[in-house]
C-alpha cells in the first residue's frame, strides 16, 4: 500500500510513518516527490489494518497499490525516474547512448572504440568481460583482464563503463571496476542475482528476458528495487517469436506500454534485437521516435573481425552516421541527445 503524507508533514511524521510500518513486518521505502513525500509499504499486507496507519501523524490517505510490481510501478512514484552514472544520464529527456563492442577483446580494441563512439556522441562504452555464449566452445570473454581494459578506456575518455554480471560471486569484482552492471537477458530470471545487485550502489541496466512477458521483466526490477537500489534502468532487447528473419523480435511497443506503467527509464538494443548490421539504424532511429530513454548499440572497429556478434555490429562510420539521424528525432521530440 501506500501511505500519502499531507504537503506539510514534517520529516518526523515521515519518520514516525517508516516506523510504523516495519513494526508491521512491511517494508518501507520512503519516495520524495516534489509536491509532497509517499511512503511505499511493501510485503504480506493482508493482515495489516489499513485504518490504523491512516490515524497517524500528517497521514492524507493510504492506498492499494494494484500493479504486481509495487516499487516500479507509476501508482507509487509518478515522475520519471532519471539514472547517471558518470557521462551516463538515462530519462529526463535526455537519450543515453551506450555503445562499443560485444565483447572485450584486447585493450588497444576497446580504447579505439570508446574514443569513436564519443566522437561521434556516445555517453557511455560498452563491452563485454564475462559473456554469457549459447555454446561452452566460443570466446567467453576477457574477464577481469577485460575490465581493467574497460577502466582503460574510461581513464582515456571519461566514459562510463557498462559491461554484465552473470553470477553472484563476481559481482563485488565487476562494481568495482563498472559504472552500470548488466543483467543479460538470459539472466533476468536469476532472481539470487538480483538479490545481490539489489544491494549495491551502481546502476542496473536490466535486459529483458527472450522469452519474458513484460510484466515478469517488472517483477524482475522489482527485486532489485526492494533489495534497496532504485536505479535500474530496463532494456528492450528483443524476444524469440515464430518469425526467424531477425535473430529476435524487437517490439517497440514495448517503450510506449513501459511508460504507462512505470517510472524506470527505457533503453532499446536495435543490435541484439535485430541481429542485421543493415537493420540496426532504422530500428535506433525508430526506438528514439518511439520514446526510448536510451539506446545500446555494438560497435567495432572491424566487425567481420570480432570474436562476438559481429553481424550485428556497426563499424565507427555507421555509427556516426546513425548517430546524426537518431538526434534529429531527438531534436524533433524535443529531448536531448
Ligand atoms: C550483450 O549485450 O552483449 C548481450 C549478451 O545481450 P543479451 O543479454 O541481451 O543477449
Ligand atoms: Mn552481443
Amino acid at each position: 500500500m501506500i501511505v500519502v503524507m499531507q504537503k506539510d508533514a514534517s520529516p518526523k511524521d515521515v519518520e514516525h510513518m517508516v516506523d510504523r510500518i516495519n513494526g508491521l513486518g512491511l517494508k518501507a521505502h520512503v519516495i520524495v516527490g516534489t509536491e509532497r513525500t509517499v511512503i511505499a509499504a511493501v510485503g504480506d499486507d493482508r493482515k495489516t489494518h489499513k485504518e490504523s496507519l491512516e490515524s497517524g501523524p500528517g497521514v492524507a490517505e493510504i492506498l492499494p497499490i494494484l500493479a504486481p510490481y509495487k516499487m516500479a510501478s507509476l501508482e507509487v512514484k509518478k515522475e520519471q525516474s532519471v539514472i547517471r552514472a558518470g557521462s551516463l544520464t538515462v530519462g529526463g529527456g535526455t537519450v543515453g547512448v551506450i555503445a562499443g563492442p560485444c565483447s572485450v577483446e584486447s585493450e588497444e580494441q576497446i580504447v579505439q572504440s570508446a574514443r569513436a563512439v564519443k566522437a561521434a556522441g556516445a555517453t557511455a562504452l560498452r563491452g563485454g568481460a564475462f559473456k554469457p555464449r549459447t555454446s561452452p566452445y566460443s570466446f567467453q570473454g576477457l574477464k577481469e583482464e577485460g575490465l581493467k581494459m574497460l577502466a582503460a578506456a574510461r581513464a582515456e575518455t571519461g566514459l562510463a563503463v557498462v559491461t554484465e554480471v552473470m553470477s553472484t560471486e563476481d559481482v563485488d569484482l565487476i562494481a568495482n571496476y563498472a559504472d552500470v552492471l548488466q543483467i543479460g537477458a538470459r539472466n533476468m530470471q536469476n532472481y539470487r542475482l538480483l538479490e545481490a545487485v539489489g544491494k549495491i550502489d551502481r546502476p542496473v541496466l536490466l535486459k529483458r528476458g527472450p522469452a519474458a512477458t513484460i510484466e515478469e521483466l517488472l517483477l524482475a526490477a522489482e527485486y532489485v528495487l526492494n533489495g534497496g537500489n532504485p536505479n535500474v534502468m530496463l532494456c528492450e532487447r528483443g524476444i524469440r517469436t515464430f518469425e526467424n528473419h531477425t535473430r529476435f523480435t524487437l517490439p517497440l511497443a514495448t517503450v510506449a506500454y513501459l511508460h504507462h506503467k512505470t517510472h524506470l527509464p527505457v533503453v532499446v538494443d536495435p543490435s541484439h534485437g535485430t541481429g542485421h548490421t543493415y537493420l540496426v539504424p532504422d530500428m535506433a532511429v525508430a526506438s528514439v521516435a518511439a520514446g526510448a530513454d536510451g539506446l545500446m548499440i555494438e560497435v567495432h572497429p572491424n566487425p567481420e573481425h570480432a570474436l562476438s556478434d559481429g553481424y550485428q555490429s556497426m563499424n565507427f562510420g555507421q555509427f556516426d552516421q546513425m548517430m546524426r539521424r537518431c538526434r534529429k528525432v531527438a531534436e524533433a521530440l524535443e529531448r536531448r541527445m
